[in-house]
């Protein structure tokens, strides 16, 4: 049995304890969280900093890891688009026979530094199959959400047979693994009735890119932008793309189910009226924030002010290494902190921690310091007296 305490406990189930002690059994199941007085501090492991919960990374791309470095920064969301996707075709027509040895280096890295990070669990984003067998043997729990797109209407039937072959893979090697559509620009009505009709995803639970630019908005509200250049630059025919004179979001959610939990990613263009909206057509739907990869691609961040109207639905993810410096969870909760200080610490826990586990269905052992469960746990070091983040803090996984 250990005793752990530190300055605060955030044990997310309840309001933090000033210098609250966690007894957890050897086997990292939690027994109890208590105020310090009741205990002899002879027999306490006394830190300094915040104790929280294992963090969940809702939104990642583990199969994307080696491209680290590799894209250039604060583009605007078209050239990264177009950077990316001619990255990864050079580098698989390279001729490096070695290639996928690459690939699989990087995921191999990337996992251990989530790691270190004090992440205890990931929703994945799969357009390949590169990352299945490390997450069979892994320590973190995944979800991998298959991820479907194709520009032409009159092949949506052969891309869902792409994503149900992928989809087919994870299953037979039992890791949970739904279908999801990728994006508003990359997904024809045909392909979103495809993927909605599909009824084997485990469990069927749904992730989407939504809103992630101005460029994307304004493609949908006029068919122009810089959109345009991503179709001009694959040779994509404009035709096959139908403007609406609405938002992106306002034009794709009438295709989605109605009860089943759905993750808006990104959202960096969202407004207030986009979140009514979602929320009333769907009260599963989540709101997930990459900030770090906003700010990578273009240098530019969410209005959080009306994300805090959902305090239960909000989660943080971390995207790929295409977008970001690092897999860390605390670097997107500082990061949010630093741009609006009105979010407190004790919300963001909750954010990168008991809403991902609501959201797929992982809130029996992992999100609270909760008796019962075994969350994992982080101890974040260099708060200020506020207990706000600082630039210094770290993260050291305790359990
Ligand atoms: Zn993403």
């Amino acid at each position: 049995m250990r005793k752990i305490s530190a300055d605060w406990i955030v044990p997310v189930s309840g309001a933090p304890v000033p210098g609250g002690v966690v007894i957890v059994d050897y086997d990292g199941k939690i027994i109890s969280v208590d105020n310090r007085e009741q205990f002899d501090n002879a027999g306490l492991e006394i830190h300094t900093g915040i104790i929280c919960p294992g963090f969940i990374n809702a939104h990642c791309h583990l199969e994307l890891s080696y491209m680290h470095s590799k894209i250039p920064e604060h583009v605007g969301m078209a050239k990264f688009i177009i950077d990316l996707i001619d990255y990864r075709n050079g580098f698989r027509l390279s001729g490096e026979s070695h290639y996928p040895e690459i690939i699989y280096d990087a995921i191999r890295r990337s996992e251990k530094e989530m790691q270190e990070n004090g992440i205890v669990a990931v929703g994945d984003i799969s357009n390949d199959t590169y990352t299945f067998d490390f997450k069979i043997n892994s320590s973190l729990k995944y979800h991998t959400f298959v991820e479907c797109f194709g520009f032409y209407p009159e092949n949506a039937g052969k891309y869902f047979i792409q994503s149900l072959n992928i989809f087919q893979e994870a299953r037979n090697k039992n890791l949970s693994a739904s279908i999801t559509p990728h994006a508003p620009y990359s997904v024809p009505p045909e392909l979103f009735r495809l993927i909605f009709s599909f009824t084997e995803n485990h469990p069927p639970i749904f992730s989407f890119h939504s809103q992630e630019s101005k460029a994307e908005n304004d493609f949908f509200e006029t068919g122009s932008g810089d959109f345009t250049k991503v179709f001009g630059h694959f040779r994509l025919p404009l035709s096959i793309f139908q403007s609406t004179g609405k938002n992106s979001l306002q034009s794709v959610l009438p295709f989605f189910p109605e009860k089943k939990k759905l993750m808006l990613v990104h959202n960096t263009r969202s407004d207030s009226s986009d979140f009514e909206l979602a929320a009333r057509l769907n009260p599963e739907t989540y709101f997930c924030t990459c900030p770090n990869a906003n700010l990578y691609i273009q240098n530019s961040l969410p209005d959080y002010s009306h994300w805090k109207n959902y305090p239960d639905r909000i989660c943080i993810g971390t995207d790929s290494l295409a977008s970001n410096h690092q897999l860390s969870v605390l670097e997107e909760m500082k990061t949010i902190q630093r741009h609006d200080a009105s979010v407190s610490t004790h919300q963001l826990v909750q954010w990168s921690t008991l809403n991902g586990a609501h959201f797929f269905g992982w809130d029996k052992e992992l999100g609270s310091i909760t008796p019962g469960k075994k969350p994992g746990l982080n101890l974040i070091t260099d708060m200020d007296e506020e207990m706000k983040f600082t630039s210094a803090s770290k993260v050291v996984k305790l359990i």
